[in-house]
């Protein structure tokens, strides 16, 4: 398992390199989920109003892409754990 909640990464006080490319520390995952809304059609505005959402979980794992802030490096989180690993 991955996830790992914000709270739990904080309490961490050294974060190893991921970056392949420059070892910046900080990684941006592109993951995917999936958001619903129900709509209802106003006719005192004349178009579909959203009542409500719901968002899913996200989901991502090591084949996941990943993209590098600070040097626009693009891979998978696979290729960052093997350079965290080392
Ligand atoms: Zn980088």
């Amino acid at each position: 398992m991955l996830m790992t909640n914000a709270s739990t990464i904080h309490l961490q006080r050294h974060h190893k390199r991921l970056c392949p490319c420059c070892g910046g520390t900080t990684l941006k995952v592109l993951a995917s989920t999936l958001v619903s809304c129900e709509v209802v059609f106003d006719a005192r505005v004349n178009e579909l109003v959203v009542v409500s959402e719901s968002v899913g979980d996200i989901e991502w794992d090591s084949s996941s892409q990943v993209e590098c802030p600070s040097c626009d490096w693009h891979g998978q989180v696979s290729e960052c754990l093997e350079v965290a690993d080392q």
